[in-house]
């Protein structure tokens, strides 16, 4: 089992940390030559259109649109993946995977608060609640039926997943909490096993 981590701009070296702590082996990838044999992939935090553009540019939009035709390649996208997993984005749109049902607005939690930690309550995570960092955060406008929300912070989601794929507002990889990244890691041996 690989996962790889979307290395264009952001948060990379954070994810790749978190993964190696778990003993788990991660990959970077920049071209689409880099998803042979990877079993699930993160989209780091980071700028949304910048990551965007990029993918574009490398052809990596159709090479993941690609694999993930088989319904069967895990994605999580944290943040700046987030937007770029959305089908939707209010406002001015990054070019983007759109794989997940859902309506995603960018740097949406205001000025004055655009950056804060909370503590979230995560079910499927059990206690104590999870450290979110939030950095000028997405909001998610609308989810589709076939998305599940599964963590909100002051009425609003910010963790969901779809399927093979996860979404979340806050940075995980940025925390010593390593619970998140075990919960996709969990998923990706999942369809891994098949
Ligand atoms: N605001 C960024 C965007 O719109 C996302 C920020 C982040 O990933 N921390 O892409």
């Amino acid at each position: 089992m690989r996962i790889g981590i979307l290395s264009i701009q952001g948060d990379v070296r954070e994810h790749e940390r978190m993964f190696q702590r778990l003993g788990l082996e991660s990959a970077r990838i920049r071209q689409p030559e880099d998803l042979v044999d990877l079993s699930g992939l993160v989209i780091p935090g980071g700028e949304s259109t910048t990551i965007g553009m990029l993918m574009q540019e490398y052809g990596l939009i159709d090479a993941i649109k690609e694999k993930t035709r088989s319904g069967h390649f895990p994605i999580w996208g944290t943040c700046a993946g987030l937007i770029l997993l959305a089908k939707e984005v209010l406002g001015p749109s990054p070019a983007r995977l759109g794989l997940v049902d859902m309506t995603a607005d960018r740097n949406a939690w205001g000025r004055q608060v655009s950056s804060f930690e909370a503590d979230i309550a995560i079910a499927a995570l059990g206690s104590p609640p999870y450290p979110g960092v939030f950095i000028r955060a997405p909001r998610i406008k609308r989810l589709g039926q076939e998305v599940t929300a599964l963590a909100s912070y002051q009425d609003q989601v910010v963790m969901a997943e779809s399927g093979p794929y996860l979404v979340t507002a806050f940075h995980p990889e940025l925390t010593d909490d390593l619970r998140v990244h075990q919960y996709f890691a969990q998923k990706v041996e999942t369809y891994w096993r098949g």
